[in-house]
């Protein structure tokens, strides 16, 4: 844990004790703070106290003696209203930052590589952090991903800080200073935090802004919004930056991305391949091979060799719950996508397979899956749980053979039992709920990791199904 001495002597109040809360509260207080720290959950209070920290209603607060209010990213401090803590703040002139511009504020030369992006954040992050290990580099890897900034060791002088940064943390961090910074891409989200598109935009302009002169920006060239980014900055030669276009569809000039199949990098010499996209099961689709470019650009900026790159990228293991591979069983692969809780995720991972038998439903987002029905021609069989079961069945209508199965393990169970029909046939059997997990789990990481454990052991090492193999 870093003992963060920026506020040595001073008062702070840290508002919202999940784990980042908890760490700052931890770290300013190694570091000489008063702290004094709140959460409307009085479980994560107690925690927090065990912690030795002082706990205090900080709604009846009086922050005209307060330093600075450290903000956790999930809480609202200007739009759609700001939190009751965040307004007697900014009544009190008191600056609201959050637990990373604490931590930046602690290092003398912090060598960040800031990652943002609508998508796609934690999987390039974790990407990055794995060639950047396998080139050798001591590396750090966290904030919005993995641990809390403030949780990393205090050694890493010479190391690079691989930082997931979101709009929310974006905003709380006026002291950014990233030495290379990527925008993955930008589409609408949480637009009610941010006031509208333009606030939206802006929080994540803030991760350029942080640049040094001449320093690199690496930006997405596959969406409206991020390739205009891209085009606005190098014609207005904004702090001389050297953008780096990516794209999972093109090879750009001066870039990395796509051609035939391969990543191919323009930065050093033209059209040289990296790797083949292939046979990588890992990182399937076009939105990931964008996420494959962003790494690249980074691993190939710091001076790392292609033949390290290629082999990194070739082990990187993917992250739990995106198109998560669990397991084969003949030619049939089993997918764990339960991160694709919007209709736009699931997209991509349905855009992936031909062949799809597919768990969907759950609580239902705004839009439903109306616009997934360009894919209906590859769904064998939807298998429905979940509370909008009825609501996602009118869409299938018609288009869609499918089974209203309730829960995932009657869709498992049912599966199961189909599958000496259908085992010498390439069919992926995605869990890609194109909803929130919230009406029957705690989170799309349970849910997750039922499925795998329900494929695991009810068909990958089940003794039965083995026998049609035979
Ligand atoms: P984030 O951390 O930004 O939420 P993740 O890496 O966790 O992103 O990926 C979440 C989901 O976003 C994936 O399951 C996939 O559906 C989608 N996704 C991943 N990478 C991209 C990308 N580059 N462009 C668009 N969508 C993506």
């Amino acid at each position: 844990m870093i003992a963060a001495k920026s506020y040595l002597g001073k008062k702070v109040a840290v508002m919202g004790l999940a784990r980042s809360g908890q760490s700052a509260a931890e770290a300013l207080k190694a570091g000489g703070a008063e702290v004094v720290a709140w959460d409307d959950d009085v479980q994560k209070c107690r925690e927090t106290e065990l912690l030795g920290i002082n706990i205090s209603d900080l709604t009846k607060e009086d922050f005209t003696n307060i330093d600075a209010l450290i903000l956790s990213p999930g809480i609202p401090h200007s739009f759609p209203k700001p939190h009751v803590v965040a307004k007697k703040a900014k009544k009190a002139n008191t600056p609201i930052i959050g637990d990373i511009e604490i931590f930046v504020k602690n290092f003398a030369e912090p060598r960040i590589i800031g990652i943002t992006g609508t998508n796609g954040k934690s999987t390039t992050t974790a990407l990055v952090g794995h060639i950047l290990r396998s080139a050798g580099l001591p590396v750090e890897i966290g904030g919005n991903i993995g641990l809390p900034v403030l949780g990393f060791k205090n050694t890493l002088d010479d190391g690079y800080q691989v930082l997931e940064l979101s709009s929310y943390q974006l905003e709380l961090t006026p002291s950014l200073c990233c030495e290379i910074a990527v925008i993955l891409n930008i589409s609408p989200d949480h637009l009610d935090r941010h006031g509208g598109m333009d606030g939206y935009k802006a929080a994540k302009l803030k991760i350029i802004e942080s640049l040094p002169e001449n320093a690199i920006a690496i930006i997405g060239v596959d969406d409206h919004e991020s390739n205009g980014i891209a085009k606005s900055l190098e014609e207005n030669e904004y702090k001389n930056l050297r953008v780096t276009p990516i794209s999972g569809l093109v090879a750009p000039e001066k870039g990395v991305g796509v051609l035939d199949g391969n990543i191919v990098s323009n930065i050093n010499r033209e059209n040289e391949v990296v790797i083949s996209l292939h046979d990588n099961a890992i990182l399937p689709g076009v939105h990931n091979w964008q996420n494959v470019a962003a790494g690249t650009a980074i691993a190939s900026t710091l001076g790392i060799p292609n033949n390290i790159i290629k082999n990194s990228i070739a082990s990187f293991p993917g992250l739990p719950h995106r198109q998560e591979l669990v397991g084969t069983f003949n030619r049939l692969t089993f997918i764990n996508d339960s991160k694709a809780t919007n209709a736009d995720a699931t997209a991509r991972a349905l855009s992936c397979y031909e062949s799809i038998y597919w768990i969907l439903g759950g609580q239902s987002k705004e839009g439903g899956i109306a616009s997934l029905s360009t894919f209906f021609p590859k769904i064998r069989h939807a298998f429905l749980i979940g509370e909008c079961s009825e609501e996602f069945a009118d869409v299938l209508k018609g288009g869609v053979k499918f089974t209203n199965c309730g829960t995932i393990q009657n869709a498992i169970e049912t599966i199961k039992n189909n599958i000496p029909s259908i085992y010498n046939d390439k069919v992926a059997i995605l869990l890609s709920p194109a909803a929130a997990s919230f009406d029957q789990f705690e989170s799309y990481e349970a849910r997750g990791d039922i499925f795998r454990l329900l494929i695991e052991e009810q068909i990958l090492s089940n003794p039965d199904l083995r026998g049609c193999l035979s």
